[in-house]
């Protein structure tokens, strides 16, 4: 599955740059599905959503420190474990109840951000 940050996250941005997907954005900043990964044009995620990967996409929270679920791989393919939740100092970044994806999933999802 993937990982979420709750509403404890104070702000202090050392999750962002350990993130291989740049999957970590700062609140209320746009982000693209291109940016840290080979993905550009239209491209079929695995969930079968279409998307302009060039394009600016809202924030998913304008508050905190917010991880785009369809570019998380719980850091499979590059560590052994979620980097986000191992630097974060308030521990915030825990398991997406609404994000659950197998290994395998996740795996294909990293294969398909880094083609
Ligand atoms: Fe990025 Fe890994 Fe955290 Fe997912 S678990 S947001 S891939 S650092
Ligand atoms: Fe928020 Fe934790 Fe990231 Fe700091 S490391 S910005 S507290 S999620």
């Amino acid at each position: 599955m993937a990982i979420v940050i709750t509403d404890e996250c104070i702000n202090c941005g050392a999750c962002e740059p350990e993130c291989p997907n740049t999957a970590i954005y700062e609140g209320a900043v746009d982000w693209k599905y291109s940016e840290g990964t080979s993905l550009n044009g239209n491209v079929t995620l695995l969930n079968g959503k279409i998307v302009n990967a060039d394009e600016e996409q809202q924030p998913v929270s304008d508050e905190y420190y917010f991880i785009v679920p369809d570019k998380c791989t719980e850091c499979k393919g590059f560590h052994e474990e979620p980097q986000c939740a191992a630097v974060c100092p308030v521990d915030c970044c825990v398991p997406d109840d609404n994000h659950v994806e197998t290994e395998e999933e996740l795996l294909a999802k990293q294969q398909l951000l880094h083609k």
